[in-house]
């Protein structure tokens, strides 16, 4: 049997481990973190959403996403709403729904009463909207624990506060450790979200407001939470969120729901999403044989699905990691892929 260390149990890490292990190898994930949580995976909003994501993002994101409803609701049965998403802007911002809709596709135009059927708590609040129905969303803390304790149940070992490792105890290395790969190519992307509670609003789905300077999404989890999401900037810095960016988010929220200004802050957080220059992740394989996913940027949820089955079948159909012809430097990447 195959043994293979994942290093890193963010969701890149879970997910190659779990195909993997699905494919019958012998599996360690080794984390440096004292338990799950606390990383870019934590943070996130969990949306599956390839279609909106196209506006800002290249082609591959939804010919690799929009797989990967199906693929978390195969593997973690219950736990992927299939509620679409709604873009919603003020009247004043009008043009910039306008660009959205130019720059996306697989949506329809709702007016006001058709916001109102599929969101009674925004009704009278927006003239025009996005609807995406075919996508999704869950909720990535649930999802993340709920792999954890299945990739158990499949005999992953799990190794937390893991330091150096013997290296040479296994047939193969997976390096998913984010934003904490040494990486050239790679830089940090620093995101800034809110959690809030509040009994007096509640939304079905995913709710995305344009807005020219400040665009932000509310994700509904359960008991009355609200995820408020994120910053986008260009930084690998981990610290607390800014007054600024705090401001905005919550005037975001208050914008989209003048009661989100009773909300509780429940929590405040910042993740740095690890990317490569065109903001789309890449399995490479590097001259000491190590294997890397990464670069999952503003769509881990969305493509660790599609990156995981492309990096486990690298390693189950070829002989990757082996071949280190015409490399000129340690670091230098032997060979990269991203199918789609
Ligand atoms: C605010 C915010 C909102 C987001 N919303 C969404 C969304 O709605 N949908 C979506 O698809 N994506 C979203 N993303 C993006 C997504 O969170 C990232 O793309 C994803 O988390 C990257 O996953 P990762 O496993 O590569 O990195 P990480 O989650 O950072 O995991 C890397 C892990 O490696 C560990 N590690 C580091 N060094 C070592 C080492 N030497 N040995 C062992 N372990 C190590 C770290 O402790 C960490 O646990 C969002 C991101 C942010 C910040």
């Amino acid at each position: 049997m195959r043994s293979v260390l994942v290093k890193g149990a963010g969701v890149a890490g879970l997910t190659v481990a779990h195909e993997l292990a699905a494919r019958g190898a012998s599996v360690t994930v080794a984390e440096i973190r004292s338990q799950i949580g606390g990383n870019a995976s934590w943070l996130a909003g969990g949306m599956l959403a390839p279609w909106c994501e196209r506006e800002s993002a290249e082609e591959p994101v939804v010919t690799l996403g929009k797989v990967s409803a199906d693929w978390w609701e195969r593997t973690l049965p219950g736990l992927v709403r299939r509620a679409g998403t709604l873009v919603v802007a003020h009247a004043r911002d009008a043009s910039e729904l306008a660009r959205f809709a130019a720059r996306t596709r697989n949506c329809e135009s709702v007016d006001e009463e058709a916001i109102a059927a599929l969101e009674p708590d925004l009704a009278g609040r927006f003239r025009q909207g996005l609807f995406f129905a075919g996508e999704a969303h869950l909720d990535p803390r649930r999802a993340l624990e709920a792999l954890v304790d299945k990739l158990r149940a499949m005999g992953v070992v799990f190794l937390f506060e893991a330091g150096e490792m013997a290296l040479s105890d296994f047939d193969q290395v997976i390096d998913c450790t984010g934003i904490a790969r040494a990486d050239d190519d790679l830089r940090g992307v620093r995101g800034e979200m809110l959690l809030l509670r509040t009994r007096d609003v509640s939304l079905a789905r995913p709710v995305r407001l344009l807005h020219p300077r400040h665009p932000i999404y509310i994700v509904p989890r359960a008991d009355h939470h609200f995820m408020v999401g994120s910053t986008m900037i260009e930084s690998d810095h981990d610290g607390p969120i800014t007054a600024r960016s705090l401001m905005e988010l919550l005037n975001a929220a208050y914008a989209l729901h003048p009661a989100f200004s009773e909300a509780e802050i429940v929590e405040t957080g910042v993740g740095v999403r690890p990317a490569y220059p065109d903001n789309l992740p890449l399995v490479k394989c590097w001259k000491d044989g190590t294997i890397t996913v990464n670069g999952l940027y503003r769509h881990g949820f969305l493509l660790s699905p599609a990156m995981a089955e492309q990096a486990a079948g690298l390693l189950f159909n070829s002989s990757a990691g082996n071949s280190s012809a015409g490399l000129e430097s340690e670091n230098e990447a032997d060979r990269q892929w991203r199918s789609a």
